[in-house]
């Protein structure tokens, strides 16, 4: 047995829990992923399970140079140590070319000639290429018959989630024209082959989901529970971005990002804690996820982290 897992045992009887941290390399780490990695650190640790990192960056075209090392550099320097070796999606081209081989011997993928402006207002799939390429049209990307799949699941946080995939979604893309394969496909053959147990992640993927539970069962692997954090906003309503916080979290003030991920995630920390040690030792033992929000988002009421904290403080205290 190794003595750095880089993926979870199964065994027949019982499924030790393993959680996974997968950032996208495409800029610094930021206060919502801050707050990803600390809840599924937690829920690793309280289930005495192990807490894995995944670097996904299917979508080459949009990684940002650097920035894989740097979000690294910030998660040690937060405390977060993962254990064994680091996955990275752009490595594992080979497994997702089975599995797409697999889909389309099944009868469960097709080639499609479409482009975006083949598609009607509002984007669902019409069916075009389902039973084969139009005459004088070739084959640009790879899509997955959908069907009649109606998949509804509960989410720890976000509860009962039901999703209509041939009206809502239709059949979607999981190898692009470009070549590249869809972040859907990659994500739930990474899950699987890590042998993640539940999923910790942001609520902007909650509507993802039902296609990847839908790839679950088409591909025969398990399904993992799903967690959805309440996504983070900006004052002004929009997904944090550069322009409404251009400073969210510092390497070398990390007590004030994590601090505050706790606060969001509804724990009232005593003052007297000064080093990650300290808070890492209180986290761990008074983590409790039924104090999240049970909502999709939380709009962050100024800009400056620490005012923000201030503002969490005095409501948790009310
Ligand atoms: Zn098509």
């Amino acid at each position: 047995m190794s003595l750095h897992p880089t993926t979870c045992h199964q065994e027949i009887s019982k499924r030790p829990y393993c959680g996974r941290f997968a950032p996208s390399p495409t800029g610094d780490l930021h206060l919502g992923s801050l707050m990803v990695a600390v809840a599924t650190a937690l829920q690793a640790h309280v289930a005495g399970g192990h807490w894995l990192l995944r670097i996904e960056d299917v979508d080459e075209t949009r990684v940002v140079a650097g920035s894989a090392q740097r979000i690294m550099h910030s998660l040690q320097a937060h405390g977060l140590q993962w254990q064994g070796e680091v996955w990275i999606q752009s490595q594992r081209k080979a497994r997702y070319e089975q599995a797409l081989t697999q889909l389309l011997t099944q009868g469960d993928a097709f080639f499609c000639a479409c482009s975006r402006a083949d598609l009607p207002p509002g984007g669902v799939y019409p069916g075009t290429c389902r039973d084969g390429l139009p005459e004088e049209r070739s084959g640009r990307a790879y899509r997955l018959r959908v069907d009649d799949a109606q998949v509804a699941f509960v989410d720890t946080i976000q509860g009962r989630t039901e999703q209509d995939l041939a009206k809502d979604v239709g059949d979607f893309i999981i190898r692009r024209a470009d070549g590249l394969f869809a972040y859907q496909l990659a994500v739930v053959l990474d899950d699987a082959d890590q042998h993640i147990t539940q999923v910790v992640r942001g609520a902007d993927l909650l509507d993802s989901t039902p296609r990847q539970i839908l790839l679950q069962q088409r591909l025969g692997l398990e399904q993992p529970d799903y967690f959805h954090l309440p996504l983070l906003l900006g004052p002004d309503g929009k997904k944090l971005s550069k322009r409404n916080f251009s400073n969210p979290l510092s390497d070398d003030e990390p007590l004030l990002g994590l601090r505050l991920v706790m606060a969001l995630m509804g724990h009232k920390m005593p003052p007297e804690i000064h080093t990650v040690a300290a808070f890492w030792a209180w986290a761990m033992a008074h983590w409790d996820q039924r104090l999240i929000p049970r909502r999709h988002s939380i709009r962050l009421g100024h800009t400056e982290p620490a005012v923000i904290l201030q503002q969490l403080q005095q409501e948790l205290i009310i």
